[in-house]
């Protein structure tokens, strides 16, 4: 029978030649897929104490408020550069052409809130260290992160915290 994870397509050479993209929306547009896969997501985390989510902007965002819903958290958005209208804390970080930049409201939750990341692909890791930096900086107190997918050759757990659990739903 075909599960969740079947629903995830590879597109390739997207958005570069030679890339092959993990693209989660014919599992978001299935309500049962998307339904199992939040499940698969929330599971390590059900009894954890948690206060929040911190979802990294965009596809994060989808998977992050499903995990608040289902796990009963609060939500707080790390947005790319320029979204947010407060004061922020900024973290620029590399990619493997050039850099990029997140943010997050530095008053998003009180010092010490314990804060699940959540994303929905693991890669260079990159994105997920600079959250990290950020839920930091701004005084949460990270407990652990959770992606949907890990594309385990990209080596991208590396730069994460060995410290701290990381659980992906699905390595490939
Ligand atoms: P990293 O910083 O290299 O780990 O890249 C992770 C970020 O890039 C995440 O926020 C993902 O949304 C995005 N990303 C990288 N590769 C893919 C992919 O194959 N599918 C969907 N998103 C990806």
């Amino acid at each position: 029978m075909p599960g969740w994870q079947d629903l995830i397509r590879d597109v390739r050479d997207f958005p570069r030649p030679g890339v092959v993209f993990k693209d989660i929306t014919p599992l978001l547009a299935d309500a049962d897929g998307f339904n199992a896969a939040i499940d698969a997501l929330a599971a390590p985390w059900r009894g954890v104490a948690l206060d929040a989510v911190f979802a990294i902007e965009s596809r994060g965002f989808i998977l992050g408020a499903a995990m608040s819903r289902v796990l009963g958290l609060g939500f707080v958005p790390i947005r790319k550069a320029g979204k947010l209208p407060a004061t922020i804390h900024a973290q620029d970080y590399a990619l493997e052409y050039g850099s990029d930049r997140l943010e997050i409201h530095a008053d998003a939750v009180e010092p010490g809130a314990r804060v699940l990341i959540v994303d929905d692909v693991l890669a260079t890791g990159g994105t997920l260290q600079a959250a990290l930096a950020l839920a930091r900086r701004q005084g949460a107190q990270v407990v652990g992160a959770a992606v949907l997918v890990e594309l385990a050759a990209l080596g991208g757990r590396a730069h994460w915290d060995p410290t701290l659990p990381l659980e992906a739903a699905l390595v490939c």
